[in-house]
């Protein structure tokens, strides 16, 4: 078992005005592998500022806390070392990357990570045959640019894709529901589904309960004002999604 521990972790940004701004005031996690947990909050809570501050983003500046894998602080570490200890980051706005294609991007993204392990062409693309398929992702995508041009729904499948190429200890899924329909939140869940292991955590990051309908979380995390302010089962997704978030203001 790996654990993913965020301890009273308070993060600051630099806005516009060039001023620093806290956004993360103290928040409490423990994620394990086996585990996934939801995290769910109303928009400009720092959800994505806490999945950003995980993976590293120079951008993030913690000031307070600490982020620790197995009990050792990974603060120090860049983005490629955390992708190195088994991080994963599925973006709520996926990057377009001109001139490299998906099977390029992933196979070197699996190399970088595991050096001494390098997969085979031959395993490769077994694998990715089959993830893609189990994805409904057609056999054209291979050649084409990461994430040029994709709808919204297609560079979320390709988020899930890469996860479940990379195979990760952990993944942090940035709303990886928002513009989906319906058939390709099912396939999406399909995937996360599929990781499902006792060597597998995820972090899952949602403002509708929706998602969670389809990847049943062990725990539900509400988060606002910048801390986590409710922490429960499943139950709590379909509390929330009845009272809203106002329901949970005295929390506060
Ligand atoms: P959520 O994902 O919960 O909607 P965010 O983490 O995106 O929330 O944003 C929380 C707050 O932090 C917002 O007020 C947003 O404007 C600010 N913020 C987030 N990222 C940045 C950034 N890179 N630069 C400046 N401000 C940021
Ligand atoms: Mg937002
Ligand atoms: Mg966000």
């Amino acid at each position: 078992m790996t654990v993913l521990e965020i301890k009273d972790l308070y993060v600051e940004v630099t806005n516009d005005e060039n001023e620093k701004e806290e956004i993360l005031k103290g928040v409490n996690l423990v994620v394990k592998t086996g585990e996934i947990h939801a995290i769910m909050g109303p928009n400009g809570t720092g959800k994505s500022t806490l999945s950003e501050t995980i993976m590293g983003n120079p951008h993030y500046e913690v000031t307070h806390g600490d982020i620790l894998i197995d009990g050792e602080s990974i603060l120090p570490l860049t983005v490629d070392q955390r992708a190195r200890k088994g991080l994963f980051l599925g973006m709520q706005y996926p990057a377009e990357v001109p001139g490299v294609t998906n099977t390029e991007f992933i196979r070197t993204a699996m190399n970088e990570r595991d050096p001494e392990h390098k997969i085979s062409i031959k395993d490769f693309i077994k694998k990715l045959d089959y993830t893609m398929d189990l994805l409904h992702i057609s056999e054209e995508f291979e050649e084409r640019n990461l994430n040029q041009g994709y709808s919204g729904g297609e560079k979320k499948r390709n988020e899930i894709l890469q996860l479940m190429m990379l195979e990760p200890k952990f993944a942090i899924l940035d709303e990886i529901d928002s513009g989906l329909d319906i058939d390709a939140l099912k396939i999406v869940a399909k995937g996360v589904n599929s990781m499902r292991s006792d060597r597998f955590g995820s972090l899952i990051i949602t403002h509708y309960q929706r998602l969670l309908e389809y990847i049943k979380p062990d725990f539900v995390h509400v988060m606002m004002g910048g801390k986590v302010i409710k922490t429960g089962s499943a139950e709590l997704a379909a509390e929330l999604e009845r009272v809203g978030y106002d329901g949970f203001k005295e929390e506060l």
